[in-house]
């Protein structure tokens, strides 16, 4: 069943991606060569119990043993932070967080490059945040679930990147994971109609290699079946009468959520 949000409940929605945005912003400038995975997740822990209200919506959630999944290079989702996990100049690493905030969860995640990466890797990246983008102006009122996918297949065509087709987006509320699946495949028009009210995670998926993926013996870790470099850029959305509204954006100033977050 989908659970459609009030507008009162979206901005509670909104209040709890705010501090996501305002993490993924801020931890960019810690990424850097000889920082650990777990490290970071140290600092994700912090920023977010430092607001009122809100806790790691991940921590716990399916057992997943720490409180942001953060995955370096051919790991597409779910890597496990660990302090011997050591990032090095060219490697690129997604951080995916969830927060709950006043009982409501959002959910963002964003690749960045550990210095310089080569080009192919640069290209991976701005292509998949591309397809991010194109994917959420298609979360319209009338619209379909399948217009979604549409637009990423239509913004990765000819760019010879897979597309994990076996992970999906979902709607998000009192849970990280509600219905419907958001797949990054798709066909206009078909799928469960969009509706004003409903707020989804986009998260289109890519790698430069196989579309395949499997997952390691940690039975969290998952990785391109081929190796490759991968990218998964998300954002949770609500479906509004005027269109598409970002939940999990920075606050536009250095309003009280960002002075409060400082470490
Ligand atoms: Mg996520
Ligand atoms: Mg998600």
């Amino acid at each position: 069943m989908i659970r459609l949000k009030s507008p009162d409940e979206i901005d509670i929605i909104a209040r709890g991606g705010a501090i996501i945005g305002a993490l993924l912003r801020e931890i960019e400038t810690r990424i850097v060569p000889g920082v650990s995975t777990g490290a970071l997740d140290s600092f994700c822990d912090t920023f977010i119990r430092s607001h009122e209200g809100a806790v790691p919506a991940f921590k716990g959630l399916y057992d997943f043993p720490a409180s942001v999944c953060v995955s370096v290079n051919e790991e597409v989702v779910h890597g496990i932070p660990r302090p011997d996990r050591v990032l090095v100049e060219g490697d690129t690493v997604s951080i995916d967080v969830g927060v709950k905030f006043d009982g409501w969860c959002s959910d963002s995640a964003w690749t960045f490059p550990v210095g310089e990466v080569d080009e192919r890797t640069h290209e991976l990246l701005s292509i998949t945040e591309e397809a991010l983008e194109r994917a959420i102006a298609a979360a319209r009122p009338g619209f379909h679930v399948g217009d979604i996918g549409a637009a990423v297949v239509g913004t990765v065509k000819d760019k010879g990147f897979g597309i994990v087709r076996e992970l999906v987006g979902h709607g998000v509320g009192r849970d990280v994971h509600e219905e419907p699946q958001v797949p990054n495949i798709g066909r206009p028009g078909h799928g469960p109609r969009l509706r004003e009210g409903m707020v989804i995670a986009i998260e289109p998926m890519l790698s430069r290699g196989s579309d395949r993926i499997r997952t390691l013996d940690d039975h969290w870790t998952v990785v391109t079946a081929d190796g490759s470099r991968s990218a998964h850029f998300e954002h949770t959305v609500a479906v509004t009468a005027t269109g598409p509204r970002i939940l999990t954006l920075a606050p536009v100033t250095t309003g009280q959520l960002g002075r409060s977050a400082a470490p």
